[in-house]
C-alpha cells in the first residue's frame, strides 16, 4: 500500500475512532479514578463513574460541595470561574491542580474543564485522582532527605573538627592550607602562617594531671581563635601545637597578629589558676613555596622562639631561604 493509500484508508476509518456509545459506560466505569460531572446552575452532581459512585454512594442530586467537601455552601477553592467566559459559557480552559480535601483527608490531582452537556446545560467535568499515597511517599522521601542532609553535616563536622578543642583538626586545616597555597599562587596575594606551641606544657600535665591539661588546651584554642581575624583559620596540628593560616597577611601583618595572640594568651588565667604562655613562629609565602616548605620555616621560627626564651614571636630570618 502506498503512503497516499494509507492516509486515505485511515481517513475512511475516521468514524471508527469515535467512541462507541454502547461501550462508553463500560469504559468510564472501568477507570481507576473518579470522573464526575457537576451542573453549574444547581451545583449538583449529574454523573459519576463507578469509581466515583463507589466512593459516594449517595451521590445523586447532591450538591458537590456537600458531597465531596462536607460544606454547606460552595467551596472557597472552587475554580469554576476560570472555566467560564463572561456569558458563563465554557471558555475552553483546562485546569490541573493538586488539592488536599480536609473532609476525607486525601490529596487529589484534579483536572477540570467546563463543557456543554447533551441537553445544552453548562457543566463542569472533573477527574479526581487520589494521590495521597504518592504525597505520603514524597513527604517521607523529603523527611529522609532532610535527615540524611543533617547526618551528612554532622559527619562532616565530626570528620573535620578536633574532638577536644572543637577547632579544625589537622586534616581539615591541611585541606584549607592546600587551597590557600593554590589561591595565593594564582592571585599573587600575601599569605602567612603562624605555628604556636604551648610552653612547658609537660609540667602542666605533671603538676595538675592530664584532664586539667586538656582543659588548658581547650581554653588556649579559644583564646587564640578569638584573637585572630575572622578571615583567618586555626587548627590543632598535633598535641599542643596549633597552626594558624592568615590569608592576605604580609610578614609584618602576621608578626603583629602573632604578637596579639601571644599577649592574649599571656593575659589569661587558665583552669590551673595560673597563666601560661605560647611560643610562635611566623612564615610568609614566597613564589614557588609548597605547604611543607612554608611549614618548615614556621616551625624553625617557632623553635627559635623557644630557644631564645619562650613566650615570644619569631619571624623568618633575614636572608634565609
Ligand atoms: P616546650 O616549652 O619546649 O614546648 O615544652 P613542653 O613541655 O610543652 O614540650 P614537650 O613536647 O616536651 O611536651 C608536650 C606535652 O604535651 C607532652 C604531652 O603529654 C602533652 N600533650 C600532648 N597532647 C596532649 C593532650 O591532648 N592532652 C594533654 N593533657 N596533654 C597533651
Ligand atoms: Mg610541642
Ligand atoms: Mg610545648
Amino acid at each position: 500500500m502506498s503512503g497516499a493509500d494509507m492516509t486515505r484508508g485511515s481517513d475512511a476509518n475516521a468514524t471508527d475512532r469515535t467512541f462507541p456509545q454502547s461501550m462508553r459506560d463500560e469504559i468510564l466505569d472501568s477507570l481507576p479514578f473518579a470522573l464526575y460531572v457537576v451542573d453549574i446552575q444547581s451545583n449538583t452532581v449529574s454523573y459519576g463513574n463507578a469509581f466515583f459512585r463507589g466512593r459516594y454512594p449517595d451521590w445523586q442530586n447532591q450538591p458537590c460541595h456537600l458531597l465531596i467537601n462536607g460544606l454547606d455552601s460552595p467551596c472557597g477553592h472552587c475554580c469554576r470561574a476560570e472555566l467560564l467566559d463572561a456569558q458563563n459559557r465554557p471558555n475552553g480552559v483546562s485546569l490541573r491542580y493538586e488539592f488536599f480535601n480536609e473532609f476525607d483527608e486525601c490529596w487529589y490531582q484534579i483536572d477540570e474543564k467546563a463543557a456543554f452537556w447533551d441537553d445544552g446545560r453548562v457543566v463542569q467535568y472533573v477527574i479526581a485522582n487520589d494521590i495521597s499515597k504518592q504525597k505520603e511517599m514524597q513527604n517521607r522521601l523529603a523527611e529522609a532527605h532532610a535527615t540524611l542532609m543533617l547526618k551528612h553535616q554532622e559527619l562532616e563536622y565530626v570528620a573535620s573538627t578536633d574532638s577536644l578543642t572543637k577547632i579544625h583538626n589537622r586534616e581539615k586545616l591541611g585541606r584549607i592550607f592546600a587551597q590557600e597555597i593554590e589561591h595565593v599562587g594564582l592571585n599573587d596575594k600575601a599569605f602567612s602562617i603562624i605555628s604556636a606551641d604551648l610552653d612547658h606544657f609537660k609540667s602542666v600535665n605533671d603538676t595538675f594531671g592530664h584532664a586539667v591539661g586538656d582543659s588548658v588546651l581547650v581554653q588556649l584554642a579559644r583564646t587564640m581563635k578569638d584573637a585572630l581575624r575572622a578571615t583567618d583559620f586555626i587548627g590543632r596540628w598535633g598535641g599542643e601545637e596549633f597552626l594558624m593560616l592568615c590569608p592576605r597577611a604580609s610578614h609584618v601583618d602576621a608578626l603583629h597578629l602573632a604578637e596579639r595572640i601571644r599577649a592574649a594568651v599571656e593575659a589569661q588565667t587558665f583552669s590551673t589558676g595560673k597563666t601560661h604562655t605560647v611560643s610562635l613562629g611566623v612564615a610568609t609565602w614566597r613564589e614557588g613555596d609548597t605547604q611543607d616548605g612554608l611549614l618548615q620555616r614556621a616551625d624553625e621560627a617557632m623553635y627559635r622562639a623557644k630557644q631564645t626564651g619562650r613566650n615570644r614571636v619569631c619571624g623568618e630570618e633575614e636572608g634565609a631561604s
